[in-house]
């Protein structure tokens, strides 16, 4: 174990704050290298640290929630900046939100509270050298000198600027005796659920869909889709049937209700090994979050369909993780670089705060010379990084943490409504998470957690 160990943490942000303030306050010394106020991204506006880009919340803290579970999970492992987030929040209800100013100035006293902690002000091209370890975390909006070194690991395709991202749906909120299992190939087996429209289900959809709110794109995004991966609400503007002909075409698809081929139909894919999530083929949207729950339960056998991950389309830069990362957060090719945050394909400021986390833990593990420790399966956190490194769907997305990624519950035969499952799983998530911390070992001197 290096006496002194010295890890650079690229970018300031949520994610970066995050790790620099856990692997300092656990005794190893820390570059922060920040490119900002020097050279700024497309959104953000000032030179502090931690700086939220949009929105001020950072959402529910309700203890049935994924949300709250992961906030609870990182509450108890002593997450700094969900610490800052607390200290300078404002009224939400049940969400958390920050005066944004404030949250920011309270990340920034923390570092300045670290001695061990250097703040530079620097744009980095590639990891720099003479460092125990480096952990990535420059963000969705990364400079491009930066991503060139990130678009070189793999084979090339590994770099993604943009998410085309359907909404998911959990399994038990479908109405099976409307929904039924087919595949357009028999190849396919039975792996889609299809939810089938009449004529006029279809006309109705349609109308809604072309009259719905859409989110505004910000002035850097470029507004300019790819063929394959058009809004659905863009392709509704070619025609009446440009859906019904397209991603919603019935062809080899018959009803069992009435044994006819239904006027359209759309298609879910199962997202995970266990089918408790679905994901809603070629519905990448646009749409707002109030919108897309309108018009998209208007689809039959979708009216009481609970949204685990809601649709989007934006800049956002970020890796194919499961195929670069091992489980540990660090690049198969490049064993003493970490990446956390947005990049990771973790999506949401809760979510880069714990990778940022978890990836501190990582690097600490590793200069110190340990295996490293993952949370355990079950909770929020080890939901979320098992998405970032072994999510096995094609293409990867960046996805927030919700009840799809959890490991489910053991079967027992017995069947649990959805809001007594939802809880089951959320107290079986901060167990574990209670229990794995206070086997974690922070091994250097001057530790003070
Ligand atoms: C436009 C936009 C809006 C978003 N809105 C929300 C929202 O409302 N709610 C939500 O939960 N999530 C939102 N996200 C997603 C995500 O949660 C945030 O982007 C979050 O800030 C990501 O945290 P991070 O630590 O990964 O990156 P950031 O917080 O962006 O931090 C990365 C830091 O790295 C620095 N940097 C970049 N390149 C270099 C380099 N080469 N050298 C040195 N420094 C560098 C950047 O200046 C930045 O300070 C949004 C994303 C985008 C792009």
């Amino acid at each position: 174990m290096p006496s002194q160990p010295r890890v650079a943490v690229i970018g300031a942000g949520l994610a970066g704050c995050e790790a620099a303030l856990v692997l300092s306050r656990s005794g190893v010394s820390i570059d922060l290298l920040e490119m900002r106020p020097g050279r700024m991204t497309p959104a953000h506006c000032t030179g502090l640290p931690a700086e939220l880009v949009c929105s001020n919340s950072f959402k529910s803290v309700g203890l049935h929630s994924a949300h709250g579970v992961l906030k609870a999970e990182l509450a108890i492992l002593n997450s700094p900046l969900l610490d800052a987030a607390k200290r300078t929040a404002v009224p939400a209800g049940s969400a958390l939100a920050v005066d944004r100013l404030g949250f920011s100035g309270a990340v920034a006293s923390l570092l300045g509270a670290e001695q061990r902690i250097r703040q530079v002000n620097a744009e980095v091209e590639a990891p720099p050298a003479g460092y125990d370890a480096c952990i990535i975390a420059a963000g969705p909006l990364v400079a491009d000198s930066l991503a060139s070194w990130l678009g070189s690991r793999g084979h090339g395709d590994s770099l993604h600027f943009y998410d085309a991202i359907a909404p998911i749906i959990a399994a038990d909120s479908i109405d099976r005796s409307i929904a039924f299992l087919a595949s357009r190939r028999e190849t396919d087996g039975s792996d889609y659920l299809n939810c089938p429209f009449t004529e006029e289900e279809y006309q109705a959809f349609y109308a809604a869909l072309r009259e719905a709110d859409r989110t505004v794109a910000h002035r850097f995004e470029n507004e300019q889709f790819f063929e394959a991966c058009l809004p659905i609400e863009v392709m509704a503007g070619r025609g009446e049937q440009a859906l019904a002909f397209g991603p919603l075409k019935p062809v080899g698809l018959i009803d069992p209700r009435n044994g006819k081929r239904p006027h359209a139909v759309c298609q879910l894919r199962t997202e995970n090994e266990q089918g408790t999530c679905y994901n809603m083929v070629g519905f990448q949207t646009r749409l707002t979050i109030p919108g897309q729950k309108s018009v998209f339960r208007m689809i039959p056998g979708l009216k009481n369909a609970e949204f685990l991950r809601f649709g989007s389309i934006h800049r956002n830069t970020y890796l194919d993780s499961p195929e670069l990362l091992a489980p540990d957060l660090s690049f198969r090719d490049a064993p003493t670089v970490f990446l956390a945050g947005q990049l990771c394909g973790g999506e949401g400021y809760t979510e880069s705060i714990a990778t940022g986390h978890l990836a501190a833990l990582f690097a600490l593990s590793q200069i110190s010379g340990r295996q490293p420790d993952p949370p355990p399966r079950e909770s929020a956190l080890g939901a979320l990084l098992h998405h970032v490194t072994a999510s096995p769907v094609k293409p990867f997305t960046p996805s927030n943490v919700h009840f799809g990624l959890f490991e489910p519950l053991p079967d027992n035969g017995k069947r649990i409504r959805r809001k007594a499952n939802r809880m089951l799983l959320c107290e079986r998530a901060m167990t574990s998470v209670e229990n794995w911390s206070t086997t974690l070992r922070r091994p250097f001197a001057g530790s003070n957690f």
